[in-house]
């Protein structure tokens, strides 16, 4: 049974979908202006392992992450470029799903861009109006935050004391210090929209509610991001999503804590971040994805080089245990697997998903993971069969994967890849498939791969 921890109860609770065997997830996506930092991937490592594991577990996972890309700071970094905001986003996404793929995350099942659920947005605007939850003036349109009965339930603030914190700015056309924006107009020179109050664009926050919706109906099982959503993205989200639809918005609200350095939230605007482009000159981007899930994600994690070095020869000694199992699977030594290793390797990976299942906690599962690396490596130097290494071998590599950790080393990941496209094409040039067989060469020869036809078959360097 796995237990989460609902920001929404304050409790850990036993997970239960709304509907058997299927996960419905939306985790809040980055706003694309720059590249992302290492803060911004804290919650894409933490939420696509848990879809991992839920998906290890046999449900099905429909996992939606948006991208956020039409926003103040896009347009005032298109402003300063002199390009077009789209072309600002555009560039950010491409850039950050270069960062995602060397972190390993796994592609969303959707990943949609605001621009392009405008209509949706101007719809679900529409029905706050019709349903006396929302007020145009002077063509913006605000959420009026004091009629939806439940506002504050999940930041657990009561509305006197928001109120207390409040005052309407002399531009605001609002009535009431607490109302929020879902619709603003058009300013000289920014992207705008058509719409009934006028030209303009959304506020941020109506873009989150209107896509779980389009992708995952009214009700959802799981929201997630940064603690910092909590208030106010999540709560107004909650706000529109249940007054439109009139259903509870989602079961379980999860939250991870802040990835610091020098103990202070690691963010654009207190400029103290390090992009996960620069980590990954330095470091295999394996590594940070260890280190982010060496500690449980509702615990902060500060950020340091010393955490990084030994991240790293952790994972060296968790594949070099494995490269050790491949050699001793390849031996071919007989012998069927003893019962006590069997079982003893079914206990690490109980172990295993005990810990996940306690509210995903990576830290205590990546120690199950060593004490069976530490096991193994004990076996290997008595000495094992083939079919002894072949369970090991499978054990590790499942505990890894959920974890999305790969057990082989980058480079060896990428010679296996060539070697696979080299044997593709003789096979193409057997069956006379030549214009395969070219496309692969070209497609080497781009990643600087030379090949050479010899008489004892293919070989390859690089350039
Ligand atoms: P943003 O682009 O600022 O909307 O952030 C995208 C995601 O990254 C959100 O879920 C944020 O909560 C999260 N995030 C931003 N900074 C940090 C940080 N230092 N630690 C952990 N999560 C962060
Ligand atoms: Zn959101």
């Amino acid at each position: 049974m796995i237990e989460i921890y609902n920001t929404l109860s304050g409790h850990k609770e036993a997970f239960q979908p709304i509907e058997e065997g299927k996960v419905r997830m939306y985790v809040c996506g980055p706003t694309v202006y720059n590249y992302i930092h290492i803060g911004n991937a804290r919650p894409m490592i933490v939420f696509d392992t848990v879809r991992r594991y839920m998906e290890y577990k046999g449900y099905q996972v429909n996992y939606v992450s948006n991208f956020t890309d039409v926003d103040d700071k896009i347009i005032s970094k298109a402003m300063e470029e002199g390009v077009p905001a789209a072309e600002i986003s555009a560039r950010y996404i491409a850039e950050c799903k270069k960062d995602m793929e060397g972190m390993n995350i796994k592609p969303a099942t959707h990943t949609p861009l605001a621009t392009n659920e405008i209509d949706g947005m101007i719809e679900m605007i529409q029905t706050l109006i019709d349903k006396g939850y929302a007020y145009e003036a002077e063509g913006t349109v605000y959420f009026s935050t004091r009629k939806f009965a439940g506002y504050g339930k999940l930041s657990k603030k009561n509305i006197e004391e928001l109120e207390a914190g409040k005052r309407i700015a002399v531009e605001e056309k609002k009535k009431d210090a607490l109302d929020f924006v879902l619709w603003k107009p058009k300013k000289p020179g920014e992207p705008a929209w058509p719409s009934p109050w006028g030209e303009g664009r959304p506020g941020w926050h109506i873009e989150c509610s209107v896509m779980s919706r389009k992708y995952l109906g009214d009700e959802i099982d799981i929201h997630a991001g940064g603690e910092d959503l909590i208030f106010p993205h999540h709560e107004n989200e909650i706000a529109q999503s249940e007054a439109a639809n009139g259903k509870q918005f989602s079961r379980y609200w999860m939250h991870n804590a802040f990835l610091n350095i020098n103990h202070k939230k690691m963010s654009k605007s207190l400029n103290n971040f390090f992009t996960v482009r620069e980590i990954s000159e330095k470091y295999d981007l394996q590594v940070l994805r260890f280190f982010m899930l060496s500690a449980h994600y509702r615990s902060p994690l500060n950020f340091s080089e010393e955490l990084m070095e030994s991240s790293a020869n952790a994972l060296e000694r968790i594949i070099n245990a494995c490269d050790g199992l491949r050699d001793a699977a390849a031996a071919g030594t007989a012998g069927a697997v003893p019962e006590e290793v069997r079982a003893n390797a079914a206990a690490y990976l109980k172990k295993y998903e005990a810990a996940m299942e306690d509210d995903f906690n990576t830290a205590d599962a990546l120690a199950a993971v060593f004490e069976l690396v530490k096991y193994a490596n004990i076996l290997l130097k008595e000495g094992i069969s083939a079919e002894t290494a072949h369970l090991l071998l499978e054990h590790i590599e499942t505990m890894c994967g959920i974890c999305g950790i790969k057990t082989k080393r980058s480079a060896q990941v990428l010679d296996e890849e060539i070697e696979r496209l080299i044997a593709e094409r003789q096979q193409a040039r057997k069956e006379k498939n030549f214009r395969r067989a070219d496309e692969i060469r070209d497609l080497l020869s781009a990643q600087g791969i030379i090949l050479e036809d010899t008489r004892e078959g293919v070989k390859w360097k690089k350039a």
